[in-house]
């Protein structure tokens, strides 16, 4: 593997390590308390994906995106502890429009609509009586577009080396090592953002078909079906919204294709669900995947609200802007309680993003 490659994985450990090393020392000196007051904000909306019991996988690239329902149920008994009423994406709209800010609030979203949010998630959310909010992407349940991040995750995973088709010729990739498997993946996903949207998606299906992968069946097996949204959106602590339709990046297509994503899917989700959708997530929601144009698309389609994954808590400013709401996403590398003070303080994200409350460009 080449010299960049390496400095991106290397990257990638260091970052992990500095946020782990801040949370501690923000806890530890206490700093997280005294700044509270000036950089808490109003409220904070978590970001979840998988919520499941560990499973011990060596190669495990997409950790961060899954917790265990027992640190669900932590997170949710600290979080009232610390004095914030978790209350729905509606109730929260409502406070910032009403400029409601009595007491804190936390508002708790799982993107992309997997099955464990109905078989793990869903038990505990219920057993707190806290509302959450679960953004399906209507193309994953229709079983007809698949996540190529986990996809991808099983390729390197399963084999011991990759071929990849280069435009110099095919390449033998050995991923044997644990260290070769996670150099080829950063690599791999570093090329498959700086592709347009359609070959990302080819490149990855046709991979997978070489590597004896089957996209579909990971779909399938991951994602929940019709029947079992629409049993947990009946539930009135559900609240369901719309994540598209194929789970693109959005600010790689045209103006016209985003926007039949954005709407379609809600479409879709009206009409299988039987429910209005008032509340849209963008897709990895950073900001090279969603930004002004998007929040400008989201609500002339009429949503409420819109989220993306920008870190941050909420401000009474976002009343402005609130289809540009930033979140706090609870990762599955750091499943320790006294983060949760931390991330609720809103000091880290404080210092990451300056002082400054608003990113919206
Ligand atoms: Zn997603």
């Amino acid at each position: 593997m080449n010299a960049a490659v390496h400095a991106e994985v290397i990257g990638a450990s260091v970052k992990n390590v500095v946020y782990r090393v801040g949370l501690n020392a923000l806890y530890a000196t206490g700093l997280h308390r005294v700044m509270q007051p000036f950089v808490g904000g109003v409220g904070a909306c978590f970001m979840l994906h998988h919520v499941r019991p560990a499973q011990s996988r060596e190669f495990d690239p997409n950790g961060h995106l899954e917790i265990t329902p027992e640190f669900l149920d932590a997170t949710l008994t600290r979080v009232k502890a610390l004095g914030l009423d978790i209350v729905s994406l509606d109730e929260a709209a409502r406070r910032l429009r009403d400029q409601d800010f009595a007491r804190r609030f936390a508002v708790f979203t799982l993107d992309d609509g997997y099955r464990d949010n109905v078989e793990h998630a869903w038990p505990v959310f219920a057993r707190h009586q806290a509302p959450f909010t679960v953004y399906v992407a209507t193309g994953l349940v229709d079983r007809a577009s698949f996540m190529w991040w986990r996809t991808l995750e099983d390729i390197i995973g399963r084999n011991s080396q990759i071929r990849l088709p280069l435009e110099s010729g095919e390449v033998i990739v050995d991923v044997r090592s644990l260290d070769a498997k996670a150099a080829a993946y950063g690599r791999l996903t570093a090329e498959i953002h700086a592709m347009g949207e359609d070959e990302a998606i080819a490149f990855t299906a046709d991979l997978a078909r070489a590597h004896g992968v089957d996209a579909m069946e990971i779909t399938d097996r991951e994602l929940a079906n019709w029947i079992e949204l629409d049993q947990m959106a009946g539930d009135p602590l559900c609240t369901i919204g719309a994540h598209t339709v194929s789970h693109p990046m959005l600010a790689r297509l045209s103006a016209d294709r985003a926007r039949w994503e954005i709407e379609e899917s809600a479409t879709r989700l009206e009409a299988r669900l039987g429910r209005k959708m008032a509340h849209f997530a963008y897709p990895y929601g950073y900001r090279m995947a969603a930004s002004g144009r998007e929040f400008d698309m989201a609500r002339e389609l009429g949503f409420v609200t819109a989220v993306t994954t920008r870190p941050g808590v909420i401000f009474p400013v976002h009343a402005g802007h609130m289809t540009a709401l930033p979140r706090v996403s609870i990762n599955g590398r750091f499943q320790l309680e006294r983060f949760v003070d931390v991330l609720v303080s809103g000091a880290p994200f404080a210092l990451f993003n300056r002082f400054r409350q608003l990113d919206v460009a």
